[in-house]
């Protein structure tokens, strides 16, 4: 019901991958524009400012990257999702460094990127003033995502760094689903210098100290051992 304020622009030119991109999001109730020409994207964000993009990344005319790149320089904000066809990290790092907010590798599944989607307007939401309070009960606890802060029985309040909001956000949008430290690291640091899977198991254990009422029986915010984390919901 919400989905319908929300404005999703698609830059994509391979019809049939439109029409289904079209489909999914309409059927969620999201209001949906396409272009497919990379040199048109610009004028239609000035015409209708989207709350998120999705952006394939090879586009006659103009690139993704530049696409990207010039969205950032004229100071939007709005979620991006690229989309590529090429599995390759290079691309992953060069998207998320000129901008993009996450990227999705085709062939993908409709839920995984409509989850995608719902994480990063949830987060945009969550930034801005006027979006609703995102809460998220851990039994007795209570995490309010955008005011950075987890309220704990008996009047305890602790606060979350802004990579510890990161690491929810995102446990949060592939809850009940195993995450690696990998994914994590390639996610949530986005590949940043100096850091390991090591960075992610203290970053991991310090956050369960402040979610979970008794850290070394975490009940939510789980380890699988030898796969890596998971957040887990009812
Ligand atoms: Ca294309």
């Amino acid at each position: 019901m919400l989905n319908k304020e929300k404005k999703i622009l698609i830059v994509e030119d391979e019809p049939s991958l439109v029409f289904t991109l079209r489909d999914t999001l309409e059927a969620e109730h999201y209001s949906v524009s396409v272009v497919s020409d990379g040199s048109e994207v610009m004028a239609q964000i000035e015409r209708e400012e989207p709350d998120l993009m999705i952006l394939d990344l090879m586009l006659p005319n103009k690139s993704g990257y530049d696409i990207c790149s010039e969205i950032r320089e004229q100071k939007y904000t709005f979620p991006i999702i690229m989309l590529t066809a090429r599995d390759q990290e290079i691309d992953k790092v060069t998207g998320l460094n000129i901008g993009a907010d996450d990227y999705i590798t085709k062939p993908f599944g409709v839920k995984e990127l409509l989850a995608r989607i719902k994480a990063r307007l949830r987060r945009a939401n969550a930034y801005s003033k006027t979006g609703p309070a995102e809460i998220l009960k851990l039994g007795s606890v209570k995490i309010v995502l955008n005011e950075s802060r987890v309220y704990k029985p008996e009047n305890v309040t602790v606060e979350l760094s802004t990579r510890e909001v990161e690491i929810i956000e995102y446990l949060l949008s592939h809850a009940n689903s195993p995450i690696s430290r990998d994914d994590l690291l390639e996610k949530v640091w986005r590949y940043e210098y100096s850091t390991n899977t090591r960075t992610v198991d203290v970053h991991i254990s310090k956050l369960r100290a402040k979610v979970e009422m008794n850290p070394d029986d975490p009940k939510y915010l789980v380890t699988l051992h030898g796969v890596g984390y998971m957040l887990k919901l009812n």
